[in-house]
């Protein structure tokens, strides 16, 4: 078994980012990326901080815009707007998810499609079905691509089955891994809460990508022994052990289920960082497209 080091691949990519931003002609702007988020779920400050860190650490310039929990649905346009309208703004990420009385696939429509680095307005969404590589690709889905390619994971004919159907992952990594073009063309299954006998299907899965959001629900009896197994799920689960009173667990049970597998991920530092190295990677093309 052999275990993806998502931090490690994530670092490479960031390192490469760093070099051609350091290497950008005297005088220019970096790339800026802008970050709204609405209210102080202690994930979405925790993600929001590390998006942030990693494009200053990138050598990006970085905006910040705070929206109260109650904030109106017209507010946060207005605030999506303004960051559409500056030309030093060349990519905005909504942090998901919003709270309920706000529509969050209609916030991400209100983003410009030239700025969305998330991928998860409609066009760059649409451009995954239609084999388009000259969008943005949502930045899970395509962390996970990225890590099976660069971890030697040929798709082709494969059968990759997804637990889970979200817009966020589930939906566009099973585009991505069908897709007519290299490095994807597999058989795709996508599961979800009314998929019936699942464990029958996730046993046929040469790759497996688990995005449930519930901790350890993939176990050793619902993998096909040498199975590729991508573990998407990042959850919280209380550890009194533990100073902060929880640890990370993904949608696997990775002590159950990693002898069986021949490659698989580990939480934290599997998919998590690929995310948000993908996010910096599409930030950076937003710029180079709009020639600085
Ligand atoms: P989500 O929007 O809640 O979607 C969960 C999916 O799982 C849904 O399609 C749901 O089916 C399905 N599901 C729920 N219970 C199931 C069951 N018993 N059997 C089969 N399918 C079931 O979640 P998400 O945004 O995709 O996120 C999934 C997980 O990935 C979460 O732990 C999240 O924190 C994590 N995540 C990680 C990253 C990262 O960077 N690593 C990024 C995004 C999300 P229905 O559609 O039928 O309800």
């Amino acid at each position: 078994m052999e275990i993806i080091d998502g931090n490690a691949i994530a670092a490479s990519i960031i390192a490469e980012l760093k070099e051609k931003v350091a290497a950008r002609p005297a005088g220019t702007e970096p790339p800026c990326i802008a970050f709204i988020r609405v209210g102080d779920d202690p994930a979405s400050v925790s993600y929001v901080n590390k998006k942030n860190k990693t494009a200053a650490e990138i050598g990006m310039a970085t905006r910040l815009t705070l929206l109260p929990e109650d904030v109106s649905e017209d507010k946060l346009n207005a605030a999506i707007d303004e960051l559409n309208a500056d030309p030093a703004v060349h990519g905005i990420l909504i942090q998901a998810p919003l709270p309920r009385h706000l529509d969050e696939v209609r916030a991400f429509r209100r983003i410009a499609p030239e700025k969305d680095v998330d991928g998860l307005g409609t066009m760059n969404l649409g451009k995954i079905a239609q084999d388009d590589d000259s969008g943005f690709v949502c930045c899970t889905p395509a962390g996970i691509m990225e890590l099976l390619r660069r971890s030697g994971v040929t798709l082709s004919g494969k059968h990759v089955v997804v637990v889970g159907r979200s817009l966020l992952v589930g939906k566009p990594v099973a585009l991505l891994a069908l897709q007519k073009r290299e490095h994807a063309n597999a058989t795709v299954t996508v599961c979800h809460s009314r998929t019936a006998d699942l464990a029958a299907i996730t046993r046929q899965a040469d790759v497996l990508i688990a995005a449930i959001g519930i901790p350890e629900f993939i176990k050793a009896d619902m993998v096909k022994p040498g199975a590729v197994v991508i573990d998407v799920g990042i959850n919280r689960v209380a550890d009194p052990t533990r100073k902060r009173g929880y640890r990370l667990v993904g949608d696997v049970d990775f002590p159950a289920v990693s002898p069986l597998a021949s490659k698989i991920t580990p939480v934290p530092g599997g998919v998590g960082p690929m995310t948000v190295a993908m996010l910096m990677r599409n930030t950076f093309k937003a710029w180079e497209r709009v020639g600085r």
